[in-house]
């Protein structure tokens, strides 16, 4: 069975004290959890080195919640994957909230993603329908299109280094998470996607994302194809994602 794989994306939002503090708290709870649950968390960029020194030595791995899509040079306000790699073991790459209000193109997210291989951070490639994709009932079309202009051009080898998140934009800090049945059925078609252009597939991870608590945890994880969750406003709860994590242990 593949191990779950549990992030706390926590966008913008702590103080340097509170994330330090958070990390604190999270690391308490994760150290007898390790050997049943991956556990990953994504501070804003400026508290990327407090919160890593506060995991250090802890089976936490600590993200970037996004990277530039260019290697180091004149882009001011950037980040590079180089840079993060220095602190942080993986990425997110194309989060809804970055398409949204960044204007992230699927080619930008590309760009993203193959600095970050570069670089030797693993990713998260965050995919996901609109809520008019969905009346439409196009969502599919929408999340194999993403998948297809994200992964263009990486290798077998280099996809292992990758999980996918999907993530419906409707049910994104939302309060309205997509049912189990649905986060199912979207992760069997993205592992059939990901079979149809890499040949295999099964030990890719596809995380479910969009209003995942401590309520609803246990379902989603319990769903055909999903291997895990990406939390956002959970995520901010030390008690609340710790719930998380245990079910994960347990699921
Ligand atoms: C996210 O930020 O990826 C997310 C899923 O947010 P929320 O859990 O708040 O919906």
């Amino acid at each position: 069975m593949t191990k779950p794989l549990i992030v706390g994306n926590w966008k913008m939002n702590t103080l340097c004290d509170e994330a330090v503090t958070l990390a604190n708290d999270i690391t308490d709870i994760a150290q007898s959890l390790a050997s049943q649950v991956d556990i990953g968390i994504c501070p804003p960029f400026p508290w990327i080195i407090p919160v890593a020194n506060a995991a250090a030595g802890s089976p936490i791995r600590v993200g970037a919640q996004d990277c530039a899509a260019t290697g180091d040079g004149a882009y001011t306000g950037d980040v590079s994957a180089t840079m993060l790699s220095t602190c942080c073991s993986f990425t997110l790459v194309g989060h809804s909230e970055r398409r949204q209000h960044h204007q992230e193109s699927d080619d930008t997210v590309r760009r993203k993603l193959d600095q970050a291989l570069i670089a030797d951070l693993d990713v998260i490639l965050c995919v996901g329908e609109s809520g008019q994709d969905r009346t439409d009932g196009i969502a599919d079309d929408i999340v194999r299109s993403q998948l297809g202009s994200a992964l263009d051009g990486v290798s077998h080898d280099q996809l292992a280094n990758i999980a996918i998140a999907y993530e419906p934009v409707w049910a994104i800090g939302t309060g309205t998470a997509a049912t189990a049945d649905d986060a199912a059925d979207m992760a069997t078609t993205i592992r059939r996607d990901l079979e149809s252009r890499f040949g295999s597939a099964a030990s890719i991870r596809i995380l479910y994302g969009g209003s995942a608590n401590d309520s609803n945890a246990a379902s989603f994880l319990a769903a055909s194809n999903v291997n895990g969750l990406l939390v956002g406003g959970a995520s901010l709860s030390a008690e609340r994602f710790g719930a998380m994590l245990r079910q994960a242990a347990t699921a």
